[in-house]
């Protein structure tokens, strides 16, 4: 190479002397050390965190709900809410990073599940580790269970309705049984009914099912008086999904499996010996 041209190229090329030293580059001292991988250059920690499986998803720790909305920011996607709640080491996770990798399972699950028993399909969810023990999670698993079910059972079910399920479900907000008096679960099974029957809010018939069936659910599990637990909201509505569907379904659904609680070692809110799993 032509030396004019070598030293055009400045930096980028060793310029070396008859002894071999680099003649063009000024070198310091270096300890040598270079970021790993898994640690971006602002010193954050990109390797994914583990997610808790009760209480905080962050460390575990309880959670404390406030009686005011304050600004905070979710520790695995950094954005801002308006929210009431955080843990005691003061972490917040937001529905949506809550719930997405329990989503991506759920759909993956439902879809080639064979199940035609609600609980047993249920239980089969639950037990995977993305699905925590309670969370917003379980407002779109309620309705995803009775549809793969009502689908497995013989029912006429679209393809895309699944997803239409998560979607709606992922749109009711976490403690919406306390925050807004419908719990989740039983909207889920709203949401289900009305996909089955095609309900829109000009469909006078099928509107009026729709909002019956969520209210026999509702009063089903306003009868605890009780802090929330995902496991017996979610057996109880689809309980009740079963017995109404025989009245409001073209195939009713089933929701035979008994299935004791696994969990109430692990909740701290456990009702205990007044749950009907129990
Ligand atoms: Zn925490
Ligand atoms: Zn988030």
């Amino acid at each position: 190479m032509p030396l004019s041209l070598a030293r055009s190229a400045g930096a980028q090329l060793y310029q070396l002397d008859d002894a071999g030293h680099v003649t063009n580059l000024t070198f310091t001292m270096s300890c040598n050390c270079s970021i790993s991988p898994e640690v971006s250059a602002d010193g954050e920690d990109d390797s994914p965190m583990i997610r808790q499986q009760s209480g905080c998803m962050v460390c575990g720790a309880p959670l404390d709900y406030d009686r005011v909305f304050s600004r905070q920011q979710c520790c695995f996607c950094g954005r801002h809410f308006e929210a009431s709640e955080c843990c005691e080491q003061g972490h917040y996770v937001c529905d949506a990073c809550h719930s997405e990798d329990a989503l991506a399972v759920i759909e993956t699950m439902c879809r080639h599940s064979r199940e035609t028993d609600m609980l047993a399909l249920f239980s089969q969810l639950r037990q995977h580790p993305s699905v925590p023990l309670h969370g917003p999670e379980y407002h779109a698993l309620v309705p995803a269970v009775i549809l793969t079910c009502y689908r497995n059972i013989g029912g006429k079910l679209g393809d895309s309705l699944l997803n239409a399920a998560l979607s709606r479900g992922s749109q009711v907000i976490g403690g919406s049984c306390a925050y807004s008096g419908v719990c989740g679960a039983a909207i889920g099974v709203g949401i289900a009914f009305s996909l089955i029957l095609e309900a829109n809010p000009l469909k006078a018939d099928q509107r009026q099912v729709v909002q019956n069936v969520v209210q026999q659910v509702l009063k089903e599990l306003a009868q605890f008086k009780a802090a929330r637990c995902c496991n017996r909201d979610g057996v109880v509505s689809l309980q009740k999904a079963a017995e109404l569907s025989a009245d409001f379904l073209p195939v009713p659904l089933r929701a035979e499996q008994w299935l004791p609680c696994d969990q109430h070692v692990r909740n701290n809110e456990c009702l205990g010996a007044q749950c009907p799993l129990f």
